[in-house]
């Protein structure tokens, strides 16, 4: 159910799991518990640089989408560009509330 133009969260969960689907990540169980069940959580934004030595805040980023496993919570960061996502598409991918936050990831994938 949809209210407005706005997508829910489990919209956008489900749209970023098929696009990872279509390319094959995911597919694989938790390296560190071997659960196959993964979720979408928020978006993390690392600023990063290009000389190591520096520390920058608030310069260039790297959008990524967390992909967080059901059962141990292990965490993996994953680019959103490289993905196949484009900076204009990132206003359809607004989370209205934040995934991963409560104590039993509800709900089905
Ligand atoms: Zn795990």
């Amino acid at each position: 159910m949809t209210e407005g133009s706005q997508p829910s969260t489990e919209e956008i969960q489900r749209r970023i799991l098929k696009v990872m689907a279509d390319k094959g990540v995911g597919a694989r169980p938790c390296p560190v518990c071997g659960n196959p069940e993964w979720m979408i959580g928020a978006y993390v934004v690392p600023t990063v640089v290009t000389n190591p030595s520096t520390v920058s805040l608030g310069g260039p980023s790297y959008p990524c989408v967390s992909l967080l496993c059901r059962r141990c919570g292990n965490t993996h960061l994953l680019n959103l560009y490289l993905l196949g996502f484009t900076k204009e598409q990132f206003q359809e991918l607004i989370l209205p509330e934040l995934p991963g936050t409560k104590e039993e990831g509800s709900g089905e994938t």
